[in-house]
C-alpha cells in the first residue's frame, strides 16, 4: 500500500551524503517543489562544496562562482547542513536509515587509479589526487611532503587534472600568490627547482582528454614555454576523422593549439612544458628514490573513436626526480553500501543503487560515485536530476523511516560527542577565511585543520 511520503503531511526525508556539486544539484531538484521534502546534507568535513573547494585549481577562480548557487540552495528553509559528520564512522548507514526515508550518496571519487607498473610506489612518485588536495588545503593532505628540489617532473595522463597539476608546477609563485592556494603549498612551490614538466599521453593528440582552454593556458604562462614534437601531429586516417568529427569540436581546437606549439621556437621563457604522445610508462626506476621513468612507444589500432594504444616494444627513458600519476579518480566504499570494485562506483540503475542487479529500496547515488569520474561541474546537474526524479517516482512506495526528525539525529550525534557544523557555523568559518586571506592579498586563506575551523565557532 503506497505511503504518504512526499506530501505536505509527511515530507520525504532525504539524507544527502557529500556536499559537492552533485549533492547540491540533487538538493536543488528535491527542493524545487515537485514533492514536499526535507533535505539534510552531510559532509565529513566542516566545510561544504567538496570538489569545488578541494579539487578546482586555485588559479581557476571563476569555476568556483558556482558556490553562489549552492549558497542559495542551502538557504532553503527545508535544507540543513550537517558538516563534520562522517557517514560510516560517526553514524552508520543502518542507523541513518532510522531518520531518513531515502539516502542519496554524492560522495564523489576520493582516490586514484593505479598505473600498475613496477616502481609505482617509489619515493618521488605521487598521485595527482594527493597533490591537488595538498595545494588546495584539504585537511587530510596538509602534512604531505612534495620534494620539488628536482629539475624534471613527469605527469602521466592527459586529462584536465593532469593539466592542473602541470600548470601549478609550471607557474611561478608570483602567478599563484593572489589565489586561494594553501599557504603551505605556495611556500614549497616558491622554492621549486623544477625546470621541465613532461606530460605523457598513451594515445595521440586527437585522443587527448584535456580541453582547449586548459591546453591554451600553457601558451600564456609568464615563465614557461609549451613544446610539442611536430612528428606527433602526423595523424593516421582514423585520427583525422576524429578531429574532423563536428560532434567533437574540442578535438579540432586542441589540435590547432598543439600545432601552434609545435611551430614555436625553442624554449625562451625559462621552464619547459613538454607534451609527449604515444608513450606509456613501463617502469619507474631508482634505488630508494625515483630516478627515471621507462616509457614504451605506442601505436594506435582500432576504428575512429575507439583507437587503443598498443606497445611497440621500443623503449626510452626520462630522467626525473618526481612523477605524478593522473590516470583517473575512483570512489571508495562506505560500509553497508554495495560497491563495484572494478569501476570504483556504487552499482546503480539510473541512480537507484543495486545489489547483484536488484534495486536496494531507499538508497540512491549521483555524481562521480554513480557514473565514474567524468565531466565538468555542470555535468552533475542532469545526472542528479535523473536520480532525484527516480527517487520522486519511488517516494510513495518507500518504507517510511522510524524517526522522521532532524533534531533526533542531531541529538544522537551530539550524544556521541560529534560537533555538528551547521551552514550558519560554516558561514562564520567562511568569513574568517576571507578575512585572513585579505591580509595576504588572497581571496581567502583556507583553514587546513579541522580543529582550526572549529576554533572559529
Ligand atoms: P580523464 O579526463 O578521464 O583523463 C584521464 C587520463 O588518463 C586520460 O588521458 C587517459 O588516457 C589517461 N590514462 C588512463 N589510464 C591510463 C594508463 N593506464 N596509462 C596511461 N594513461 C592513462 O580524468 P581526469 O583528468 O582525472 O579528470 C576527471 C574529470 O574531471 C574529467 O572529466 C575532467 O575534464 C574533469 N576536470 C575538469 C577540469 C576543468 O574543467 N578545468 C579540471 C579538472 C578535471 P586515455 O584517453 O588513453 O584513456
Amino acid at each position: 500500500m503506497p505511503s504518504n511520503l512526499g506530501t505536505v503531511q509527511r515530507p520525504l526525508r532525504v539524507a544527502i551524503v557529500g556536499s559537492g556539486p552533485s549533492g547540491f544539484y540533487a538538493a536543488e531538484e528535491l527542493l524545487s517543489g515537485k514533492i514536499s521534502s526535507k533535505v539534510d546534507m552531510y559532509d565529513r568535513l566542516p566545510a561544504p562544496f567538496g570538489l569545488v573547494r578541494y579539487g578546482v585549481a586555485p588559479d581557476h577562480p571563476k569555476i568556483k562562482n558556482v558556490i553562489k548557487i549552492f549558497e542559495k540552495i542551502a538557504a532553503h528553509p527545508d535544507f540543513l547542513f550537517f558538516g563534520n559528520v562522517k557517514i560510516g564512522g560517526d553514524i552508520g548507514v543502518p542507523e541513518l536509515q532510522k531518520y531518513y526515508d531515502a539516502i542519496l550518496f554524492t560522495c564523489g571519487a576520493q582516490t586514484d587509479n593505479k598505473l600498475g607498473v613496477p616502481g609505482e610506489d617509489l619515493a618521488g612518485s605521487y598521485t595527482a589526487t594527493e597533490f591537488v588536495a595538498w595545494y588546495n588545503g584539504h585537511p587530510d593532505y596538509r602534512d604531505r611532503k612534495f620534494d620539488l628540489s628536482h629539475e624534471v617532473a613527469v605527469v602521466v595522463g592527459q586529462g584536465n587534472v593532469a593539466m592542473d597539476v602541470s600548470r601549478i608546477l609550471s607557474k611561478t609563485a608570483d602567478e599563484l600568490k593572489n589565489t586561494d592556494i594553501a599557504a603551505h603549498a605556495l611556500d614549497v612551490l616558491a622554492q621549486s627547482k623544477i625546470k621541465e614538466v613532461h606530460l605523457i599521453g598513451r594515445r595521440g593528440p586527437a585522443q587527448a582528454a584535456f580541453t582547449p582552454p586548459e591546453i591554451k593556458e600553457f601558451g600564456e604562462l609568464t615563465h614557461c614555454d609549451p613544446i610539442v614534437d611536430p612528428k606527433d601531429l602526423n595523424l593516421n586516417p582514423e585520427s583525422e576523422a576524429e578531429i574532423n568529427d563536428p560532434n567533437y569540436a574540442a578535438k579540432k581546437k586542441n589540435f590547432e593549439i598543439l600545432k601552434t606549439y609545435a611551430a614555436g621556437s625553442a624554449a625562451q621563457k625559462g621552464k619547459k612544458f613538454l607534451v609527449h604522445f604515444f608513450k606509456s610508462p613501463k617502469e619507474l626506476k631508482g634505488n630508494s628514490h625515483l630516478e627515471r621513468v621507462v616509457l614504451e612507444k605506442n601505436k594506435l589500432s582500432g576504428a575512429a573513436g575507439k583507437q587503443k594504444a598498443e606497445g611497440t616494444g621500443q623503449l626510452e627513458e626520462i630522467k626525473c626526480g618526481l612523477l605524478f600519476r593522473s590516470v583517473g579518480y575512483r570512489g571508495v566504499p562506505i560500509p553497508g553500501v554495495p560497491f563495484e570494485e572494478k569501476r570504483g562506483t556504487f552499482p546503480n540503475q539510473a541512480g537507484r543503487i543495486t545489489n547483484n542487479g536488484q534495486i536496494v529500496p531507499g538508497l540512491y547515488a549521483s555524481g562521480w560515485i554513480k557514473r565514474g569520474p567524468s565531466g565538468v561541474i555542470g555535468t552533475n546537474k542532469p545526472d542528479s536530476v535523473e536520480t532525484v526524479q527516480n527517487m520522486i517516482a519511488d517516494a510513495a512506495n518507500l518504507k517510511p523511516c522510524e524517526k522522521p526528525d532532524s533534531q533526533a539525529v542531531s541529538a544522537f550525534l551530539k550524544g556521541k560527542g560529534v560537533r555538528i557544523v551547521t551552514f550558519e557555523d560554516w558561514k562564520k568559518i567562511d568569513a574568517a577565511e576571507i578575512a585572513n586571506g585579505q591580509k595576504a592579498g588572497k581571496p581567502r586563506e583556507k583553514f587546513t585543520q579541522v580543529k582550526d575551523m572549529l576554533s572559529v565557532l
